[in-house]
């Protein structure tokens, strides 16, 4: 049977990519080797590094000066490297704390110096985004998650700061048209919307960097990692090159403009169900909802039985809710289709026919 994934990471990859990633796990360009037994120096893994790294400068829209890397270690690495390469000694970070990413982020910058949580929406469960706090001044920099992937919130608007603007994009980059020259240093892992587990994208200005007064270790100094164009050690080939095809695929597409829509009207027919039908609620506070995952719960929980029932039935995976949240969690990433978001608006409505 047909499924309909809405994994929240791992997650959906478009069908024609995991097509083009099989084949070159048996034969890559013909060479009868398989992409995941040759050389990462070889002319051939060379060209996807850099195809991926310059997709990714151009589906960005990114000026002259920003450096890409594809890293390993997930997110989760991040949230120390950040720190490591752009907190100064005896400096001090800001962090909005929108939820259990970014009090990770938090947690591990409080190893390297001075954290201000200037802004937090743990008083609801991070139900919403804060707004109208004042960002503090003298920060090495600012620090944001701009999409809650648990909690189905995203920033619309960025802080405005002097400082630099960091930002976990793990959950929301390559899904909407955003100014992203903001931002001084962008993060994603790639398992949400660009492709396998197993890379990390960080894009970085240039001249941001070498300037903490630490001596940084070479695998988490950004530097080391610019100066060998992303092979200071054994890059995850396989990663990279799937994320290359996604990155492709979105191209070919017509790129974020074109995506962006698709989103949009994907979001549009889930949260229209979820506010018409007297049996769901939304979680996420409606200005801030997530265009990524789409966050609901059961207004009746005696209605559960019923409802998991209906849209195991039709071959929807991954909605359950993270534990933190309970309910259910849509995620409609950009391989998502609106068929399938239009199969679950659907058994939405079957139960209410059927109660
Ligand atoms: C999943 C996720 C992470 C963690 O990513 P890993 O690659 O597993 O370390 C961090 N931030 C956000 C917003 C996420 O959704």
């Amino acid at each position: 049977m047909k499924k309909h994934n809405f994994s929240a990471g791992p997650c959906i990859l478009p069908q024609e990519v995991l097509k083009k990633a099989a084949d070159a796990v048996i034969n890559f360009n013909g060479l009868n080797l398989s992409l995941i037994e040759i050389s990462h120096r070889s002319k051939e893994f060379v060209e996807v590094m850099e195809n991926a790294r310059s997709l990714v400068k151009e589906l960005l829209n990114l000026p002259e000066g920003y450096s890409v890397l594809f890293l390993q270690g997930g997110a989760s690495l991040e949230f120390l490297m950040t720190a490591y390469n752009l907190m100064k000694v005896d400096g001090k970070a800001g962090y909005i704390d929108t939820g259990a990413w970014s009090s990770k982020a938090i947690k591990e910058a409080k190893l390297f110096g001075d954290v201000e949580v200037f802004a937090s929406s743990k008083d609801k469960t991070f139900n919403y985004i804060p707004k109208n706090y004042s960002v503090p001044s003298g920060l090495d920099y600012v620090h944001v998650t701009s999409n809650n992937t648990i909690y189905g919130t995203q920033f619309k608007e960025f802080p405005k700061t002097d400082s630099l603007l960091v930002c976990d994009m793990s959950s929301d980059i390559f899904s909407r048209q955003l100014d992203f020259t903001q931002f001084d240093l962008i993060y994603a892992g790639a398992q949400k919307n660009m492709g396998p587990a197993g890379t990390t994208l960080v894009i970085v200005k240039d001249e941001i960097l070498g300037k903490t007064g630490r001596t940084i270790p070479a695998m988490l100094d950004y530097q080391s990692h610019i100066k060998s164009d992303s092979m200071f050690n054994t890059p995850a080939v396989f990663p990279v090159y799937v994320s290359m095809l996604t990155l492709q695929w979105l191209k070919d597409l017509g790129g974020i403009p074109a995506i962006e829509k698709l989103n949009e009207a994907k979001a549009a027919i889930l949260y229209a169900e979820i506010d018409r039908n007297p049996l769901f609620n939304g979680f996420a506070e409606k200005e801030d909802r997530s265009l990524m995952n789409v966050t609901f719960t059961l207004a009746n929980e005696d209605h559960k039985e019923a409802f998991d029932k209906l849209w195991n039935a039709v071959g929807i995976s991954g909605i359950k809710g993270h534990r933190s949240v309970g309910g259910y969690r849509a995620s409609i990433y950009n391989a998502m289709p609106i068929e399938s978001v239009q199969v679950l608006v659907d058994v939405m409505q079957q139960l209410e026919k059927e109660i």
